[in-house]
């Protein structure tokens, strides 16, 4: 014998059951074939509503009654040839009047009891098994249809009844013993208790039908059709990279159910398991595709885990209190008052201490559990022997599940850390003692993102997904967003990291798009974005929960520098170019790192000195492996540099600076760089990273300028520094009168820094920088004499945009 059953998906309309029939008439007919229906689907679901509509005496149940008689009719009409439709359209006139007496009763009593619940929801698979069975009659399929409730008993818990199996047993035997018929069609979800009244075996219980006439009739086959094809690796709905998982265990299946696979309602895989009958999950809408087996042994050589489920809507309660400690039967005593409420204890850890224990259950019990629990320690309580009751709401499990994990390590390390990584805080863990199953109970909020990265860092082999915001769309942003676009193929294979640009922001507009912007068409696409300010683009950033979030800042913003706080303590990456955070107060600077720190988000900010070159790295490496920073000596300015290697008193310096600014290696107000401060910012950056409490003031700073070239705006500064022409040739004839160049330069030397124009002799390593060149040496205590030195192209858009993206990739780590 084979059981099939289809489920509401399968049978929702006209089109799906002939999908349904056309599988059934593939069957062959040498073998007894049992069919088992769920409702039409959202037929439950709308049943109930219309029960307790008219049980809130709200009149509007009318209409729902009728939305359900007019569906079930109109798949009648579509179905089944005229000629053949009176019969079975008269039974669902009869049923609907039935329903809707029933509901009347409802109404004028104001009351719905569980039991008058399961009579009303019985119907939904009562009428679609008829109608199924009428069509499988009209094309010439012989069918037998058969009341599960003559077959199937129960205690009297409605709702989710208890099935008696032995009785079930006997009573399923006898009947395909003696029915001669070869095919049979059963409604799904039904049963009957000791006194014949109407029970019900839970939500998604058709399934479990299937599983108890497959194990009392020693089928060969449970088939269970759905719309998937298949267990995946996780739920579809929230994972979009799943796998189908071709062979699981009776126990992952039943692991993975039981935290919130709806797949298959979990108590089905008991009674096939215990007679070794394999399971199989097809789809009615690609039978051709292989589908899932569920079997006894597992598979071997797969990975560890075969699946990851959750489950929303999570309370989680504790009992705590010193007067535990030691003191045996306060578990059973907890416990006792959970099971004597019918609450349904679904994950439990307890600490060593003893000191509390601490319960998941479905947050529709919450309250019902505290008052069981706080009656049963009422005495404890008044003597303060123990806490009242503490319930925390809005919480999730999730669970990773395989057969295989006993025998690998570092899968909760793995676990742990995948979600640690991206800011998913973990309320409370269980691993049962099979080691089939890790669960961790975390906020409801973070369930999508949980899932996902979990599944990444367990079965997305292919690639990672990585979501990028970034603050800035000017120069350097528009130049990283032309690298990224042409670089983000070659990223995903050869990294196997799929960057996603999903935010681009500047000070006016935010565009958004989870699914990834197109970057060949951004400027247009942002101009026609809706106004935003950063603050708010920051909230939403937060606010959206993605999973591994990169915030990158090529703005010059104070504004957008003080909000990295807040998104790495969300244990969001922030890549910034902009070196306003990291040359504010040094407070500031420390907080940063230490918010980097404890919740384990990369602050990246290679691009503050010397644009992509790897100055901060070599610092960073240096000290890591530590050695230790003696002094540093460096030309930090690209534009300064560009500035003095260009002018020799024949064009203006004015002139000269105004083309530095021309070709982008300034900072967007060049005064920032003439002043000499952009060099003191970064010379501070590298003190601070080499370990020394610094800020701006304790930096000596012997500028060149005239004081009146840096009040007033951009226009003034450059009209006064044509004024003072001839100070700047001064000073440019003095040094070449000596045969020297002029460099401003950087220096740290005992916990000291200062900057300033210096004379560079052709000896000095300084003299041969050309261009935009920047370079640092490092005497440290392994290069005492002869420096670590970096040195290259220190300014410039495309350099600093391509820094930028390296440091995004090292955000990924
Ligand atoms: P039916 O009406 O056929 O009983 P269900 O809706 O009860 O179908 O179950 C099928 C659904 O289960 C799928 O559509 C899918 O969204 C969901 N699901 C959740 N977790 C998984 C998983 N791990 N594998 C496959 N489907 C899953
Ligand atoms: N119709 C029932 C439900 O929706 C049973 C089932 O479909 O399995 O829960
Ligand atoms: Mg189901």
């Amino acid at each position: 014998m084979q059981v099939i059953k289809f489920g509401g998906s399968s049978v929702a309309s006209a089109e799906n059951i002939n999908k349904v029939v056309d599988i059934i008439k593939n069957k062959p007919k040498t073998d007894k074939v049992v069919i088992v229906v769920s409702a039409l689907g959202g037929i439950t679901d709308l049943l109930l509503q219309c029960a307790q509509l008219a049980a809130n005496n709200n009149e509007t149940y009318k209409t729902s009654l009728q939305e359900i008689e007019t569906r079930h009719l109109n798949t009648v009409k579509e179905l089944i040839p005229v000629t053949q439709q009176s019969s079975v359209l008269s039974a669902v006139k009869k049923m609907c009047n039935e329903i809707e007496d029933i509901c009347n009763g409802i109404f004028l009593l104001g009351e719905l009891s569980e039991r008058t619940k399961d009579k009303i929801v019985s119907y939904g698979e009562l009428l679609s098994s008829q109608i199924i069975a009428a069509k499988l009659k009209a094309v010439e399929l012989n069918v037998q249809w058969k009341d599960a409730r003559e077959l199937i008993a129960t205690d009297s818990n409605f709702g989710a009844a208890f099935v008696d199996f032995s009785k079930t047993n006997t009573a399923i035997k006898n009947y395909f013993n003696t029915e001669a018929s070869s095919l049979f069609i059963l409604p799904g979800f039904i049963s009957a208790d000791t006194n014949g009244i109407t029970t019900t075996l839970g939500r998604g219980g058709s399934d479990y039908t299937a599983a108890i006439i497959a194990g009392a009739a020693d089928a060969k086959v449970l088939e269970i059709w759905t719309d998937v094809s298949g267990m995946m690796t996780a739920d579809p709905r929230i994972v979009t990279n799943i796998k189908l998982i071709p062979k699981i265990s009776y126990q992952e299946a039943m692991e993975l159910s039981h935290f919130g696979a709806k797949v298959i309602y979990p108590p089905t895989i008991q009674p096939v398991m215990s007679k070794n009958i394999p399971v199989w999950i097809k789809n009615t809408f690609a039978p051709q595709d292989e589908g899932t087996v569920i079997q006894n042994e597992s598979m071997k050589n797969g990975s560890a885990i075969r699946g990851i489920s959750s489950i929303n809507k999570i309370s989680l309660i504790s009992l705590e209190g010193s007067g535990m400690v030691g003191i045996p039967g306060f578990s059973k005593r907890l416990f006792e008052a959970l099971a004597n409420n019918k609450i349904n204890v679904i994950l439990i850890t307890q600490s060593s201490s003893e000191h509390s224990i601490c319960v998941a259950v479905d947050a529709a019990n919450a309250v019902a559990a505290k008052q069981a629990v706080d009656t049963a320690f009422a005495y404890e309580i008044e003597t303060k022997k123990v806490e009242p009751l503490f319930v925390e709401n809005d919480l999730a499990i999730v669970a990773l599940v395989g057969d295989n994990m006993k025998s690998h390590t570092g899968i909760a390390g793995r676990m742990f850390s995948a979600m640690g990584k991206n800011g998913v805080n973990i309320r409370a863990i269980a691993q049962g003692s099979s080691e089939r199953n890790i669960s961790s109970v975390i906020a409801l909020s973070d369930v999508t993102k949980a899932v996902n990265v979990l599944h990444e860092a367990f079965f997305e082999t292919t690639y990672k997904q990585v979501n990028v915001f970034i603050a800035g769309a000017g120069n350097v942003g528009g130049k990283l967003l032309a690298q990224l676009n042409q670089q983000l193929d070659y990223i995903k294979t050869s990294s196997r990291l799929n960057l996603k640009i999903v935010g681009i922001a500047n000070s006016k507009k935010a565009l958004l798009n989870d699914e990834g912007i197109d970057l060949n068409n951004w400027p247009a696409l942002l101009a026609a974005a809706p106004a935003n300010t950063i603050e708010n683009y920051i909230d939403t950033i937060i606010a959206k929960n993605l999973r591994n979030t990169i915030f990158v800042d090529v703005t010059a913003s104070d504004v957008v520098a003080t909000c990295y706080n807040k998104l790495l303590q969300k244990s969001i990456a922030v890549v910034a170019c902009n070196k306003v955070a990291c040359s504010s107060s040094y407070n500031y600077y420390q907080q940063l790192k230490e918010s980097a720190r404890e919740f384990n988000a990369k602050f990246l900010f290679e691009t503050n000195v010397g644009a992509g070159l790897p100055i901060i790295g070599t610092l960073n490496d240096l000290i890591s492996s530590g050695d230790k920073i003696n002094k540093m000596q460096a030309v930090l300015s690209g534009t300064l540099n560009f500035v003095f290697n260009n002018y020799d008193g024949k064009k203006s310096f004015a002139s000269v600076v105004k083309q530095a600014q021309d070709e982008g290696y300034t900072e967007p107000d060049p005064r920032l760089d003439l002043s000499g401060k952009d060099v003191m910012r970064k010379i501070m950056i590298l003190a601070r990273e080499s370990g020394e409490k610094i800020e701006m003031d304790d930096i000596a700073n012997n500028s060149f300028m005239p004081e009146s070239c840096m009040h007033g705006s951009v226009e003034n500064f450059y009209a006064e520094m044509e004024k003072h022409e001839a100070h700047f040739k001064a000073i440019y004839e003095e040094a070449a009168a000596k045969g020297n160049k002029l460099k401003f330069v950087a220096s740290y030397e005992n916990g000291k820094a200062a900057v300033g124009l210096q004379h560079i002799n052709p000896a000095h390593d300084f003299y041969h920088l050309y261009g935009k060149d920047n370079i640092v040496l490092f005497y440290t205590n392994r290069y005492p004499e002869q420096p670590m030195v970096v040195k290259g192209a220190g300014a410039g858009a495309d350099v600093t945009a391509s820094g930028v993206f390296a440091d995004v990739i090292r955000a990924t780590a």
